[in-house]
């Protein structure tokens, strides 16, 4: 399979999976998330901290609390690591990821907070906070 997001010819494994219409897209990206952050061996920074970082924002993105900026992140991200990684595993990480976001632009706009307006609403502090109010002298 050539990549012809940026015009270089890197190929894959050769291998390719089937998803039906029912699979969330966004819980496929973050098992594949999971892997490469897995699997990274942590040398190289765009890597190391990139498949983290791009992991935390697809779960922003799963829970409903992602908003246009996390999206940009996501896609500068995975260029950084494509362009910056060491090695072949940092370098493709993310072309699932990137390809997903172009193909499917749509369905990520779907999954934004529709009302977000710069403020997390959906935190619930006190569910956060409840187990420092446990150990509170
Ligand atoms: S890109 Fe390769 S060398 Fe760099 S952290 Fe990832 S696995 Fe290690």
């Amino acid at each position: 399979m050539l990549d012809e997001h940026d015009g270089k010819d890197i190929r894959c494994g050769g291998s390719f999976m089937i998803f039906n219409k029912k699979r969330d897209l966004v819980k496929v990206l973050l098992n594949f998330s999971e892997f490469f952050k897995h699997e990274s061996c942590g040398i190289c920074t765009p890597c190391r901290a990139g498949n983290f970082i791009i992991q935390r924002k697809l779960e922003r993105l799963d829970h409903g609390l992602a908003n246009e900026d996390d999206l940009k992140d996501l896609k500068n991200w995975g260029t950084l690591m494509k362009n910056t990684s060491r090695c072949g595993l940092g370098k493709t990480a993310t072309n699932s990821l990137i390809l997903a976001m172009d193909k499917f632009h749509e369905y990520f706009s779907t999954k934004l907070d529709k009302d977000y307006d710069g403020l997390n609403l959906k935190f619930d502090m006190d569910a956060a906070t409840r187990d420092y109010e446990e150990y509170k002298i």
